[in-house]
Protein backbone atom coordinates (compact mmCIF):
# COMPACT_ATOMS: atom_id res chain seq x y z
CA UNK A 1 0.00 0.00 0.00
CA UNK A 2 2.83 2.24 1.24
CA UNK A 3 4.45 1.77 -1.84
CA UNK A 4 1.65 2.15 -4.21
CA UNK A 5 1.06 5.53 -1.83
CA UNK A 6 4.75 6.75 -2.88
CA UNK A 7 4.73 5.76 -6.40
CA UNK A 8 1.11 7.42 -6.75
CA UNK A 9 3.04 10.49 -5.10
CA UNK A 10 5.78 10.33 -7.19
CA UNK A 11 3.93 10.52 -10.23
CA UNK A 12 1.87 13.34 -9.15
CA UNK A 13 5.18 14.84 -8.52
CA UNK A 14 6.16 14.25 -11.92
CA UNK A 15 2.65 16.06 -13.42
CA UNK A 16 3.41 18.75 -11.26
CA UNK A 17 6.38 19.02 -12.56
CA UNK A 18 5.58 18.61 -16.30
CA UNK A 19 2.82 21.42 -15.59
CA UNK A 20 5.28 23.68 -14.32
CA UNK A 21 7.63 23.48 -17.40
CA UNK A 22 4.46 23.82 -19.30
CA UNK A 23 3.26 26.75 -17.55
CA UNK A 24 6.85 27.98 -17.93
CA UNK A 25 7.36 27.33 -21.80
CA UNK A 26 3.77 29.41 -21.94
CA UNK A 27 4.98 32.37 -20.04
CA UNK A 28 8.54 32.41 -22.10
CA UNK A 29 6.32 32.11 -25.55
CA UNK A 30 3.99 35.39 -23.97
CA UNK A 31 7.05 37.30 -22.48
CA UNK A 32 8.80 36.72 -25.95
CA UNK A 33 5.77 37.90 -27.96
CA UNK A 34 5.61 40.93 -25.64
CA UNK A 35 9.02 41.80 -26.43
CA UNK A 36 8.75 41.18 -30.07
CA UNK A 37 5.71 43.67 -30.11
CA UNK A 38 7.42 46.09 -28.14
CA UNK A 39 10.44 46.06 -30.54
CA UNK A 40 8.56 46.21 -33.78
CA UNK A 41 6.48 48.94 -32.61
CA UNK A 42 9.73 50.70 -31.76
CA UNK A 43 10.82 50.35 -34.76
CA UNK A 44 7.56 51.30 -36.27
CA UNK A 45 8.07 54.97 -34.99
CA UNK A 46 5.03 54.72 -32.61
CA UNK A 47 4.88 57.54 -30.48
CA UNK A 48 3.45 55.78 -28.11
CA UNK A 49 5.49 52.20 -28.19
CA UNK A 50 3.68 49.19 -27.98
CA UNK A 51 -0.06 50.90 -27.01
CA UNK A 52 -0.26 52.56 -29.79
CA UNK A 53 -0.44 49.48 -32.09
CA UNK A 54 -3.50 48.80 -30.49
CA UNK A 55 -4.79 51.87 -30.89
CA UNK A 56 -7.67 50.47 -33.35
CA UNK A 57 -8.81 48.32 -30.44
CA UNK A 58 -8.62 50.70 -27.59
CA UNK A 59 -10.19 53.59 -29.97
CA UNK A 60 -12.88 51.67 -31.94
CA UNK A 61 -13.71 51.97 -35.69
CA UNK A 62 -16.53 54.49 -34.81
CA UNK A 63 -14.22 56.70 -32.07
CA UNK A 64 -12.29 59.21 -33.23
CA UNK A 65 -9.98 61.15 -30.85
CA UNK A 66 -11.11 64.71 -30.45
CA UNK A 67 -8.22 67.29 -29.93
CA UNK A 68 -7.36 68.79 -26.92
CA UNK A 69 -10.05 66.67 -24.72
CA UNK A 70 -8.67 63.94 -25.19
CA UNK A 71 -11.50 61.62 -25.09
CA UNK A 72 -13.40 60.23 -28.03
CA UNK A 73 -16.51 61.82 -29.71
CA UNK A 74 -20.04 60.85 -29.51
CA UNK A 75 -22.85 61.69 -31.25
CA UNK A 76 -22.35 64.93 -33.51
CA UNK A 77 -21.69 68.46 -33.55
CA UNK A 78 -24.23 70.80 -35.49
CA UNK A 79 -23.33 73.92 -36.00
CA UNK A 80 -25.98 76.78 -37.55
CA UNK A 81 -25.15 79.49 -38.99
CA UNK A 82 -28.02 81.67 -38.53
CA UNK A 83 -29.67 84.40 -41.34
CA UNK A 84 -29.40 87.15 -39.42
CA UNK A 85 -29.34 89.71 -41.97
CA UNK A 86 -25.50 92.00 -42.24
CA UNK A 87 -24.82 90.64 -38.93
CA UNK A 88 -23.12 87.24 -37.39
CA UNK A 89 -25.05 84.62 -35.40
CA UNK A 90 -23.99 80.84 -34.97
CA UNK A 91 -25.08 78.72 -32.46
CA UNK A 92 -23.33 74.83 -32.04
CA UNK A 93 -24.18 72.27 -30.42
CA UNK A 94 -22.74 68.95 -29.43
CA UNK A 95 -24.84 66.68 -27.21
CA UNK A 96 -26.09 68.61 -24.55
CA UNK A 97 -23.88 70.95 -24.87
CA UNK A 98 -24.42 74.19 -26.15
CA UNK A 99 -22.48 77.40 -27.22
CA UNK A 100 -23.14 80.67 -29.53
CA UNK A 101 -20.69 82.97 -31.51
CA UNK A 102 -21.82 86.22 -31.60
CA UNK A 103 -25.96 87.20 -31.38
CA UNK A 104 -26.68 89.28 -34.41
CA UNK A 105 -27.95 92.52 -34.25
CA UNK A 106 -30.55 94.53 -32.19
CA UNK A 107 -33.25 94.02 -34.90
CA UNK A 108 -33.42 90.32 -34.96
CA UNK A 109 -32.92 89.36 -31.29
CA UNK A 110 -36.18 88.42 -30.59
CA UNK A 111 -35.62 85.99 -33.96
CA UNK A 112 -32.35 84.88 -32.65
CA UNK A 113 -34.15 83.68 -29.36
CA UNK A 114 -36.90 82.17 -30.82
CA UNK A 115 -34.37 79.90 -33.31
CA UNK A 116 -32.26 79.06 -30.28
CA UNK A 117 -35.41 77.71 -28.23
CA UNK A 118 -36.60 76.05 -31.66
CA UNK A 119 -33.33 73.92 -31.34
CA UNK A 120 -34.31 73.11 -28.15
CA UNK A 121 -31.27 74.91 -25.79
CA UNK A 122 -32.17 75.65 -22.97
CA UNK A 123 -28.72 77.14 -21.35
CA UNK A 124 -25.33 77.97 -23.03
CA UNK A 125 -21.92 76.62 -21.42
CA UNK A 126 -20.37 79.11 -23.85
CA UNK A 127 -21.56 82.40 -25.60
CA UNK A 128 -18.87 84.05 -27.51
CA UNK A 129 -18.83 87.45 -28.31
CA UNK A 130 -15.87 88.23 -30.95
CA UNK A 131 -15.92 92.44 -30.59
CA UNK A 132 -18.27 95.09 -29.92
CA UNK A 133 -20.14 96.38 -32.73
CA UNK A 134 -23.69 96.17 -33.34
CA UNK A 135 -23.94 93.67 -35.51
CA UNK A 136 -22.21 90.95 -33.46
CA UNK A 137 -23.45 91.94 -29.83
CA UNK A 138 -26.97 93.58 -30.39
CA UNK A 139 -28.49 90.72 -30.14
CA UNK A 140 -26.82 89.43 -27.40
CA UNK A 141 -28.50 90.90 -24.47
CA UNK A 142 -31.37 89.58 -25.07
CA UNK A 143 -29.94 86.13 -25.32
CA UNK A 144 -28.20 86.19 -21.93
CA UNK A 145 -31.31 87.49 -20.44
CA UNK A 146 -33.73 84.84 -21.82
CA UNK A 147 -30.98 81.75 -21.26
CA UNK A 148 -28.69 80.75 -18.33
CA UNK A 149 -25.07 80.87 -19.36
CA UNK A 150 -22.27 79.58 -17.65
CA UNK A 151 -19.05 81.50 -19.76
CA UNK A 152 -19.27 84.40 -21.64
CA UNK A 153 -15.58 84.80 -23.69
CA UNK A 154 -15.40 88.72 -24.30
CA UNK A 155 -11.96 90.95 -24.56
CA UNK A 156 -12.72 94.59 -22.64
CA UNK A 157 -12.73 97.33 -25.21
CA UNK A 158 -12.35 100.79 -24.66
CA UNK A 159 -15.81 101.51 -26.76
CA UNK A 160 -18.49 103.70 -25.07
CA UNK A 161 -21.22 102.85 -27.00
CA UNK A 162 -24.57 102.16 -25.20
CA UNK A 163 -25.02 98.84 -26.88
CA UNK A 164 -21.85 97.69 -25.64
CA UNK A 165 -22.91 98.85 -21.63
CA UNK A 166 -26.34 97.51 -22.66
CA UNK A 167 -24.53 93.93 -23.35
CA UNK A 168 -22.06 94.43 -20.67
CA UNK A 169 -25.04 95.34 -17.94
CA UNK A 170 -27.00 91.82 -19.51
CA UNK A 171 -23.56 89.88 -18.55
CA UNK A 172 -23.61 91.07 -14.99
CA UNK A 173 -28.09 90.28 -14.62
CA UNK A 174 -26.78 86.84 -16.37
CA UNK A 175 -24.10 86.02 -13.72
CA UNK A 176 -22.16 84.01 -16.23
CA UNK A 177 -17.99 83.86 -15.21
CA UNK A 178 -16.05 85.57 -18.21
CA UNK A 179 -13.12 84.43 -19.60
CA UNK A 180 -10.62 86.53 -21.27
CA UNK A 181 -9.58 84.89 -24.41
CA UNK A 182 -5.67 84.19 -24.91
CA UNK A 183 -4.47 82.58 -28.06
CA UNK A 184 -3.40 78.95 -27.28
CA UNK A 185 -6.26 78.72 -25.05
CA UNK A 186 -7.87 75.42 -24.89
CA UNK A 187 -11.38 74.91 -23.73
CA UNK A 188 -13.48 71.47 -23.11
CA UNK A 189 -17.12 71.70 -25.24
CA UNK A 190 -19.03 68.10 -24.93
CA UNK A 191 -16.55 66.13 -26.95
CA UNK A 192 -15.13 68.99 -29.35
CA UNK A 193 -12.57 70.92 -28.52
CA UNK A 194 -12.05 74.81 -28.73
CA UNK A 195 -8.98 76.65 -29.20
CA UNK A 196 -8.34 80.53 -29.13
CA UNK A 197 -6.34 82.11 -31.79
CA UNK A 198 -7.12 86.03 -31.09
CA UNK A 199 -6.67 88.44 -30.09
CA UNK A 200 -3.15 88.66 -29.28
CA UNK A 201 -3.44 90.44 -25.82
CA UNK A 202 -3.73 94.79 -26.78
CA UNK A 203 -1.66 94.71 -30.44
CA UNK A 204 -4.57 96.13 -31.62
CA UNK A 205 -6.74 99.34 -30.71
CA UNK A 206 -9.42 98.82 -33.51
CA UNK A 207 -12.35 96.64 -32.81
CA UNK A 208 -12.43 94.52 -35.85
CA UNK A 209 -8.91 93.51 -35.03
CA UNK A 210 -9.74 92.64 -31.40
CA UNK A 211 -12.18 89.80 -32.90
CA UNK A 212 -12.38 86.51 -30.96
CA UNK A 213 -10.95 83.87 -33.50
CA UNK A 214 -11.43 80.39 -32.37
CA UNK A 215 -11.27 76.69 -33.67
CA UNK A 216 -13.75 73.93 -32.88
CA UNK A 217 -12.69 70.46 -33.32
CA UNK A 218 -15.03 67.72 -33.13
CA UNK A 219 -13.00 63.82 -33.97
CA UNK A 220 -11.07 65.02 -37.13
CA UNK A 221 -13.34 68.38 -38.44
CA UNK A 222 -12.48 71.58 -37.80
CA UNK A 223 -14.45 74.95 -38.00
CA UNK A 224 -12.79 78.17 -37.88
CA UNK A 225 -14.40 81.43 -36.66
CA UNK A 226 -12.42 84.96 -36.61
CA UNK A 227 -15.20 87.54 -36.19
CA UNK A 228 -13.94 90.75 -38.36
CA UNK A 229 -10.76 89.91 -37.51
CA UNK A 230 -8.71 92.13 -40.52
CA UNK A 231 -4.92 92.01 -42.44
CA UNK A 232 -3.35 92.84 -39.16
CA UNK A 233 -5.01 89.94 -36.99
CA UNK A 234 -4.66 87.72 -39.84
CA UNK A 235 -0.80 88.31 -40.03
CA UNK A 236 -0.46 87.90 -36.46
CA UNK A 237 -2.09 84.50 -36.23
CA UNK A 238 -0.30 83.45 -39.12
CA UNK A 239 2.73 84.72 -37.17
CA UNK A 240 1.37 82.79 -33.75
CA UNK A 241 1.70 79.63 -35.88
CA UNK A 242 -1.11 77.62 -34.01
CA UNK A 243 -3.11 75.61 -36.46
CA UNK A 244 -5.57 77.39 -38.89
CA UNK A 245 -6.69 74.68 -41.49
CA UNK A 246 -10.09 74.20 -41.50
CA UNK A 247 -12.82 72.21 -42.99
CA UNK A 248 -15.29 74.70 -42.67
CA UNK A 249 -14.44 78.41 -42.26
CA UNK A 250 -16.72 81.43 -41.43
CA UNK A 251 -15.14 83.69 -44.23
CA UNK A 252 -13.58 86.79 -41.95
CA UNK A 253 -15.77 89.90 -41.32
CA UNK A 254 -18.67 88.96 -43.89
CA UNK A 255 -16.63 88.28 -46.92
CA UNK A 256 -14.59 91.30 -46.85
CA UNK A 257 -11.63 91.82 -48.93
CA UNK A 258 -9.69 94.03 -45.68
CA UNK A 259 -9.91 90.27 -44.38
CA UNK A 260 -9.28 87.07 -46.05
CA UNK A 261 -5.79 87.71 -47.34
CA UNK A 262 -4.11 84.99 -49.50
CA UNK A 263 -1.87 83.93 -46.86
CA UNK A 264 -4.75 83.01 -44.22
CA UNK A 265 -6.96 81.78 -47.00
CA UNK A 266 -4.26 79.34 -47.87
CA UNK A 267 -3.56 78.56 -44.25
CA UNK A 268 -7.15 78.06 -43.41
CA UNK A 269 -7.69 75.63 -47.35
CA UNK A 270 -11.07 75.50 -45.80
CA UNK A 271 -13.54 73.03 -48.04
CA UNK A 272 -16.37 74.59 -47.27
CA UNK A 273 -16.85 78.60 -46.79
CA UNK A 274 -19.42 80.17 -44.89
CA UNK A 275 -20.42 83.46 -45.78
CA UNK A 276 -22.73 85.47 -43.21
CA UNK A 277 -24.26 88.58 -45.00
CA UNK A 278 -27.29 90.37 -45.68
CA UNK A 279 -28.98 90.55 -49.14
CA UNK A 280 -28.15 93.50 -50.71
CA UNK A 281 -26.31 95.24 -48.04
CA UNK A 282 -24.13 98.39 -48.73
CA UNK A 283 -20.49 97.18 -48.26
CA UNK A 284 -20.54 94.59 -51.25
CA UNK A 285 -19.93 92.17 -48.91
CA UNK A 286 -18.86 89.41 -49.71
CA UNK A 287 -16.81 91.07 -52.29
CA UNK A 288 -15.29 89.04 -55.55
CA UNK A 289 -12.07 88.86 -55.31
CA UNK A 290 -12.51 87.05 -51.71
CA UNK A 291 -14.90 84.85 -53.43
CA UNK A 292 -12.94 83.83 -56.57
CA UNK A 293 -9.98 83.22 -53.76
CA UNK A 294 -12.00 80.77 -52.33
CA UNK A 295 -13.20 79.33 -55.00
CA UNK A 296 -9.39 78.49 -56.68
CA UNK A 297 -8.76 77.19 -53.16
CA UNK A 298 -11.62 74.58 -54.09
CA UNK A 299 -13.72 75.64 -51.46
CA UNK A 300 -17.73 75.54 -51.50
CA UNK A 301 -19.06 78.32 -51.13
CA UNK A 302 -22.70 78.79 -48.88
CA UNK A 303 -24.12 82.61 -48.38
CA UNK A 304 -26.98 83.16 -45.71
CA UNK A 305 -27.66 86.04 -47.74
CA UNK A 306 -29.48 83.67 -50.83
CA UNK A 307 -29.52 80.44 -48.98
CA UNK A 308 -30.67 81.73 -45.58
CA UNK A 309 -29.45 79.44 -42.69
CA UNK A 310 -26.70 77.38 -43.03
CA UNK A 311 -26.60 74.04 -40.91
CA UNK A 312 -23.66 71.97 -40.57
CA UNK A 313 -23.59 68.34 -39.07
CA UNK A 314 -20.58 66.31 -38.47
CA UNK A 315 -19.88 62.97 -36.79
CA UNK A 316 -16.76 63.59 -36.25
CA UNK A 317 -15.57 62.45 -39.41
CA UNK A 318 -17.71 63.29 -42.54
CA UNK A 319 -19.82 66.20 -42.98
CA UNK A 320 -23.16 67.03 -44.40
CA UNK A 321 -24.49 70.99 -45.20
CA UNK A 322 -28.39 71.69 -45.79
CA UNK A 323 -29.41 75.07 -45.99
CA UNK A 324 -33.15 76.95 -45.69
CA UNK A 325 -33.73 78.07 -48.96
CA UNK A 326 -31.98 76.52 -51.82
ZN1 LIG B 1 -19.42 92.45 -38.49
Amino acid sequence: MAGRKVQKRGSYQKRKGQRRERMRQRLFMVGSLVLLLFLISLLSGEEKPFFGIFGDWTVGADRVPGEGSGSACEGELVVTYLDVGQADCTVLQCGEHAMMIDGGGRSTSEEVVSAVKSLGITKFDYIVATHSHEDHIGGLGAVLDAFAAETVIFRQEENDSKIYGQFQDAVKRNGAQVIVPKPGLSLTFGDAAIRILAPDDSVFKEANNCSVALMVTFGEKKFLFTGDAEEESEEQMLMLGLPLEADVFQAGHHGSQTSNTQAFAEAADPVYVVVSCGEGNEYGHPHSEVIARFEELDAQIYRTDTMGTVTVRTDGSSLSITTQRK
